[in-house]
């Protein structure tokens, strides 16, 4: 039998030996027996197959900090997922892609389109300074810059995506109609009968 608070336990999944009362993780003391000093102050130990009870030192990396113990699980669930470590998750689609087609804000990721599709256009929404983007035939250009294209106002744009739900690329494609575009073809007449 063994004595009080000695001994082997498992313990939230870990193998834990308790001596005099004192508990330390089994993956801890083979880490700092193959480091061959204590592990340092906020250090994690991470095991690669994911089996918290395998601590043969070949399934042990020490991490430095919590932080760096995370993105190594970060990565390992985007392999798992798209076979890229680098990619990370759009917290919207929750679809894997290139971080450079990503939003970053701290720690959180996410496709502009997806974005914009779930928070709509609400200016409490919008960062500060941000240019609208509108994309279509594959052409993606701010709001101003399809204004310039179409001869149109910033409004009528925005009115027909926001008020009448046509969708981005009819929006921008779509010349105004006539009638809006009266008074330049009164002040042309004018011109004309001057
Ligand atoms: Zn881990
Ligand atoms: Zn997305």
């Amino acid at each position: 039998m063994r004595a009080k608070g000695t001994g082997t336990i498992v313990k939230y999944g870990y193998i834990v030996h308790e001596s005099g009362g004192i508990a330390v993780g089994e993956h801890v003391l083979v880490a700092e027996k193959a480091l061959g000093k204590r592990l340092p102050s906020g250090a994690i130990v991470h095991h690669v197959d994911k089996n918290p009870q395998n601590n043969a030192p070949a399934n042990l990396v020490v991490c430095p900090s919590r932080a760096y113990h995370h993105l190594i699980h970060v990565r390992m669930r985007a392999v798992a997922a798209c076979g890229n470590p680098n990619w990370r998750k759009c917290r919207i689609c929750k679809r894997y892609d290139d971080p450079a087609n990503l939003v970053i804000s701290g720690s959180r990721r996410w496709h502009h389109a997806c974005w914009a599709k779930r928070c709509g256009w609400k200016r409490k929404y919008r960062p500060r300074g941000f240019k609208r983007i509108l994309t279509a035939n594959g052409i993606s250009l701010t709001i101003e810059e399809w204004t310039q294209r179409l001869g149109c106002s910033e409004s009528l744009i925005r009115q027909r995506i926001d008020s009448l739900g046509w969708d981005e690329a009819r929006a921008v494609l779509t010349p105004p109609r006539r009638e809006m575009a009266r008074p330049r073809g009164a002040a042309a007449t004018a011109h004309r009968t001057a």
